[in-house]
């Protein structure tokens, strides 16, 4: 890391020339890292949150890929199991990374799914540990109304707040095969309402979807550059246990890509993309007992090693191809 970078958030006007650094993409490590002047760990925090493609609401038995057998509706969560997940936290990362700021990740399940009290309380209690400096919003783009987004606003004036949205892909057809529950007009709709909003937004994308050609993921590459979100999150699909997709994949029903398969799509839609937007993963991630396929996903050094090898033989980087031409 070019300690020049290291330099107070106050301080910091200029976006990162990640490029000048030597990299091949603006990875979430290097952002944070300038943003915040030093490592900045995430802590994963459960709210006690269901999901609207859990409960029934929409739909029910969850994405297909989604061990959701936890987020049962009516579950609560007390305001100091809360605290207490945040000192879990601390106390398992702080030596490990030498650090003592973190973002509080409201992550599994669907977290902006209950009323505004609620989620007023929950990220109240996550910052009033002095060491938590920003949230994260796990959410799915049917679950924003514009008095969440306000919500979120008002966080957003007093630190950083950074909203993610499960978009994984543009094309309808993909989303009824993974039983989503909504289709892409939601992220459309999401997407308009949350411009000119003070915090950041991040979109979950997948590649590999059964029955998506090259085009389509391109298509879904070119839309998220449209939007152009602060982050985006990209991952391979990949099966873990307890969910539809396993017994897919073992049954030889859906087909797991291979890890140069990958990376090919992985460059392609990264050089699509605005330079300036933050890449925050390039593959999936889930517990090893817990994983069923690809298994090259578990070798996340690799994954980087060669994305970053075959971007030295194309001469491309993230951004290259961008801005699309119409
Ligand atoms: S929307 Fe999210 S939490 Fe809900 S079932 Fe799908 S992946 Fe799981």
């Amino acid at each position: 890391m070019n300690p020049s970078i290291l330099m107070p958030a106050e301080k910091q006007t200029e976006p990162l020339m990640w490029q000048e650094l030597g990299h091949k993409y603006y990875s979430l490590n290097l952002y944070l890292t300038h943003k915040f002047g030093g490592r900045v760990q995430k802590i994963s925090l459960d709210g006690g949150f269901t999901c609207p493609n859990v409960d029934g609401t929409v739909a029910k038995g969850g994405c297909t890929f989604c061990d959701n057998r936890s987020f049962s509706p009516s579950r609560r969560v007390r305001r100091d199991a809360i605290t207490s997940q945040i000192q879990r936290g601390i106390d398992g990362l702080r030596r490990r990374y030498k650090t003592e700021r973190f973002l509080a990740y409201f992550q599994p399940a669907t977290n902006t799914y209950g009323p505004l009290d609620k989620l007023r309380v929950l990220w109240e209690t996550a910052l009033e540990d002095e060491r938590i400096v920003g949230l994260i919003i796990g959410t799915r783009p049917d679950c924003v109304a514009d008095d969440v987004l306000d919500l979120i606003d008002e966080f957003a004036q007093r630190t950083y707040v950074s909203l993610e949205l499960g978009v994984q892909t543009i094309h309808d057809s993909s989303l009824d095969w993974m039983n989503r529950g909504h289709h892409h007009d939601a992220a459309v709709d999401a997407m308009q309402r949350v411009a000119g909003r003070k915090f950041e937004t991040s979109l979950h994308i997948m590649l590999g979807l059964p029955g998506e050609t090259h085009d389509m993921m391109m298509a879904t590459a070119d839309q998220v550059a449209r939007w152009n979100p602060a982050a985006v999150k990209i991952h391979n699909l990949y099966a873990v246990e307890r969910t539809e997709l396993a017994d897919q994949v073992r049954s030889g029903q859906v087909r797991m890509l291979e890890l140069d398969e990958y990376l090919e799509l992985l460059a392609d839609f990264l050089e699509r993309l605005p330079p300036q937007m933050v890449i925050e993963r390039i593959s999936g991630d889930a517990p090893p007992k817990d994983f069923i396929a690809p298994m090259w996903c578990l070798k996340k050094g690799t994954i980087k090693a060669k994305l970053v090898e075959l971007f030295d033989a194309r001469g491309t980087r993230q951004g290259t191809r961008f801005p699309i031409p119409n």
